[in-house]
């Protein structure tokens, strides 16, 4: 199990200081061999893990933040970095209709993306088209046409005695006088890669010059997707990859390995690998639904990597970036009534770095009621009374009583500001507001535990 394999590693690093070579060994083993049960293929873990502990050694761990939770930190990112670091969007065509044509083995879902994909571009307001080119079953082009139906998308088909690449040549003619903006070429699968379809996908591709080949592969796949990926990518050349079935049980292994294709070459000592594809991962497909289809997010596919539970807020918490004596300092400051724009600033800083208001917000049960607009209002609040604080003297954030005394200081604070008089004594006012607020919440838990600002 991944994650109590990733837990007993965190465990081990518990009370380090330093990250080390020597101390993150043991862990760095755990990490590898959860990789390996979540199914990522072994050259993609012995990269990775060769990455992470370069990444580890040396980094001094931020002050505040637990070394296993740095370290945790350190292989989150390097999970999303291999995955691409961010959306891969679809590439349309810069004149005429885009075609995007999908490749895959039997049963993986390509007929299913062909739809999916199409009630996605339709939301973005394109026009679909999707073209029936697997013609070994009549049930293959019944399903499409149904599918169409159900979308809402033409579905142009020859019946099955017609070549798949004239077939497809056809359809994209008609797209173009229709002034279709995208179509989707459905193609024929075999369960195991092999020459005539890599043949008849050659010659679809050469008949109608897509914009995007994307390889569809079941995630239930594992380790075997990188093999997959660079077979296709070699014979026909693709322009990414579409995940489906992740509502199932894999762990997304595949994932790591679809993005990341190696090759292992070479004499294993010298641990070289070859870049094959590093094709995009640019959809997933959570269920046989067609709402089922989402872009391929790797920040979210890391934490399904590495597990949901404990170890993501571990990954949450040092991304918090915020160190113990700051928290320490605020409370003293707190509950000394000198609580002042400083700490006000560090206060909307700390927010702001633990991820969106939206996000925070997300997390708190029972909060989902709280509206995007109200979200945003928020956030515009925070800003809007930073760019107050921004102006302000040293002296005037650390006292913020002076501002309260001087109306001289109140009018230039809203001349540097651009804001009015009026709104920066709402600030002061609120800023002296909040101190009260909180003496109050002091003194109510007087004789308890003071409250643990870190968690
Ligand atoms: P094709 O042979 O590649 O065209 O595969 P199909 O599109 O016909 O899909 C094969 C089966 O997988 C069908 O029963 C689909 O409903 C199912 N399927 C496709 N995508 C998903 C998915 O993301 N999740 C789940 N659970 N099932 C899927
Ligand atoms: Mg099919």
């Amino acid at each position: 199990q991944l994650t109590t394999g990733l837990e007993s590693a965190w465990n081990k690093l518990r009370g380090v200081d330093v990250l080390t070579k020597e101390n993150i060994a043991e862990p760095m083993r755990d990490i590898r061999r959860a990789l390996l049960e979540a199914d990522v293929s072994l050259p993609v873990v012995r990269r990775f893990i060769e990455s992470v502990s370069e990444k580890a050694v040396g980094t001094d761990v931020i002050r505040g933040v637990k070394p296993e939770q740095q370290l945790v930190k350190v292989v989150n990112d390097e999970l999303v970095q291999l995955m691409g670091g961010e959306v891969s969007d679809l590439v349309f065509a810069k004149s005429g209709p885009t075609v995007i044509l999908l490749a895959g083995l039997q049963g993986v879902g390509k007929t299913t993306v062909c739809a999916k994909l199409a009630s996605y571009l339709k939301k973005m307001g394109k026009s679909c088209m999707l073209v029936a080119a697997d013609v070994y079953r009549p049930a293959a082009i019944d399903q499409l046409t149904i599918l169409g139906k159900k979308v809402g998308v033409p579905v142009y088909s020859e019946g099955t005695e017609a070549k798949p690449s004239q077939i497809a040549k056809n359809g994209l003619k008609e797209a173009k006088g229709k002034k279709t903006d995208v179509i989707i070429v459905d193609t024929a699968g075999r369960l195991q890669v092999d020459k005539a379809m890599m043949n008849e996908l050659k010659e679809v591709k050469k008949a109608v010059n897509p914009t995007e080949v994307l390889l569809v592969v079941d995630a239930m796949t594992g380790q075997e997707a990188a093999g997959l990926v660079s077979s296709f990518n070699d014979e026909i050349g693709i322009t990414g990859a579409i995940l489906t079935k992740l509502d199932g049980d894999s762990r997304g292994g595949a994932a790591l390995s679809v993005k990341e294709v190696f090759e292992f070459v070479g004499r294993q000592a010298r641990r070289e690998y070859i870049l094959v594809s590093g094709k995009p991962i640019k959809f997933v497909g959570q269920g046989e639904r067609i709402e089922d289809l989402e872009p391929f997010y790797p920040d979210r596919m890391a934490q399904r990597i590495l597990g949901m539970g404990d170890v993501l807020s571990f990954v949450e918490k040092a991304q918090e970036v915020m160190h113990q004596e700051d928290a320490e300092e605020l409370q003293k400051k707190i509950l000394s009534a000198k609580f002042n724009f400083n700490d006000f600033l560090k206060q909307t800083q700390m927010i702001t770095k633990m991820g969106s208001f939206s996000r925070l917000i997300g997390m708190i049960p029972g909060m989902n009621k709280v509206t995007p607009a109200q979200i945003r209002e928020a956030e515009k609040n925070l800003k809007f009374m930073e760019s107050m604080i921004n102006v302000m003297t040293p002296e005037e954030r650390e006292r913020p009583e002076l501002l309260a005394e001087s109306r001289e200081r109140r009018r230039r604070v809203a001349k540097d500001s651009g804001k009015t008089e009026q709104q920066v004594s709402q600030l002061v006012a609120q800023l002296f507001q909040m101190r009260a607020r909180m003496q109050k919440m002091m003194g109510a838990m007087q004789g308890k535990d003071s409250p643990d600002m870190n968690e």
